[in-house]
């Protein structure tokens, strides 16, 4: 039996899995660059076949440089009794990203400075990272920080900031045409489910499910460190990047909100048109929001001399709920349905563009004779033709300059059906693709 039942085994299937794969990524302690995005990239390739790619310390990368490469294998800091009052091991985020490295003991109120809480959400550990300022410190939740006595501690950070590179991963897909879509997740955050292993585990299926097509548009996914891995890109690129035609930013895909799309730069770019369709930003304005160039990979990728249709697709924006950046960003924050949920909006995407095309009425004058051709439906019912006022509007607006998303769009009817009866028609030869 096919049907209802089997399409939601089949989703949670899909949602299961990219919640195990953020099971796996949760404990792995990534930054911009060292081993733990490296492992990361490893596990994503089990799920996606990427290329994983190596860039130097030193390499200019824009206006930027490939900073030296950071990796960490223990830090704590022991009261005098040698007890761990803050430790790494129990969670990464007690460490400030990118740390020098640091063997010191030190009484309290010296310690103080170097320490980061969130008095407003007193259970908290925060996220912190200092890449481009050497530095070091640790990040509790206040309640634990409340509860430190006076005294001289401990303070170790065994890491190392040297020479080593800049890793991201990327897979390519190649279509019938060079014009190509970009997938784009950042990869540089610790243990944060959301933000953005949600991204990383939707991007990889996404692409997975396009293994062993042949679409029209050539594809590229793009798992690398958030902004210097989108720049360190964009500079390896330069002579490619025109070929970019839609893309999109995957961040913050798991949590319970609904889904929610950042425009593009433009903001009537055919993908910004494209998520508004499918989100019906008509009956949910709040679901569309404009571009600002804040958030992101999506600002590289928009920044004026590229100025690349790459949109940003997310649930609750990052920055409005309070696990954002936190230890609350959790396993327990992500769940399986949400993330099915994105990834099916992504398949729709995936499925709307590819289809989008703009046609000719090949009988333009008057309407075309549609009953003999099997495309009005006659009374009494019979197998079910593409939709009467589907057909008539593709009909009326097939003049070679209205896509069918504009179709779609001026109508007011799904792409789905718009895309049906276009098919239908050209089936029948009263409709062919536009050669403009
Ligand atoms: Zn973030």
């Amino acid at each position: 039996m096919t049907g209802a039942a089997d399409q939601v085994a089949e989703g949670t299937r899909f949602g299961q899995q990219m919640y195990e794969l953020i099971e796996r990524l949760y404990p792995i302690n990534r930054s911009i660059t060292g081993d733990g995005v490296r492992e990361t990239l490893r596990i994503v390739s089990e799920v996606l076949p990427i290329e994983i790619r190596e860039v130097p310390t030193g390499t200019p990368v824009l206006d930027w440089t490939v900073p030296n490469e950071w990796n960490i294998r223990d830090a704590y800091v022991a009261d005098s009794s040698g007890h761990r009052v803050i430790d790494f091991r129990e969670h990464n985020l007690h460490v400030v990203g990118y740390s020098t490295p640091l063997r010191r003991r030190m009484s309290l109120s010296e310690l103080r400075p170097h320490l980061h809480t969130l008095p407003d959400r007193p259970d908290l550990i925060p996220y912190v990272t200092s890449y481009y300022k050497e530095t070091w410190g640790f990040c509790l939740a206040q309640v634990d920080l409340d509860r430190l006595p006076e005294g001289e501690y401990e303070v170790v950070i065994d890491s190392d900031l040297q020479e080593g590179s800049l890793t991201y991963g990327e897979w390519f897909l190649p279509g019938e045409t060079e014009d190509e879509i970009l997938i784009s997740a950042h990869t540089c955050h610790p243990s944060l489910a959301n933000d953005n292993l949600s991204g990383i585990a939707v991007a990889a299926h996404l692409g997975r499910s396009l293994i062993g097509t042949r679409p029209r548009y050539s594809y590229r996914f793009l798992f690398a460190p958030g902004t210097i891995g989108s720049i360190t890109w964009l500079a390896l690129n330069e002579d490619r990047v025109g070929r970019i035609k839609h893309g999109l930013v995957l961040a913050g895909v798991g949590d319970r909100g609904s889904a929610a799309y950042k425009q593009t730069r433009r903001g009537d770019s055919e993908i910004d048109r494209a998520v508004a369709h499918l989100l019906e930003a008509g009956a949910h304005p709040e679901a569309v929001r404009a571009f600002s160039p804040w958030g992101y990979d999506e600002r590289q990728y928009n920044s004026p001399g590229f100025e690349l249709a790459v949109g940003c697709l997310m649930r609750t924006p990052h920055g409005t709920y309070p696990e954002y950046h936190t230890s609350a960003d959790n396993l327990g924050f992500v769940r399986a349905e949400s993330l099915e949920s994105s990834l099916e909006l992504c398949r729709s995407l995936v499925d709307l563009v590819e289809r989008n095309r703009t046609y000719r009425n090949l009988s333009p004058r008057g309407e075309p004779q549609l009953g003999r051709r099997g495309l009005y439906p006659s009374t009494g019912g019979g197998p079910a033709g593409p939709d009467r006022m589907a057909v008539l509007w593709v009909l009326n607006q097939s003049d070679g300059r209205h896509s069918l998303l504009d179709i779609a769009t001026r109508s007011g009817l799904r792409f789905e059906l718009i895309a049906a009866a276009a098919a239908a028609l050209e089936a029948v030869d009263l409709l062919a693709p536009s050669s403009d």
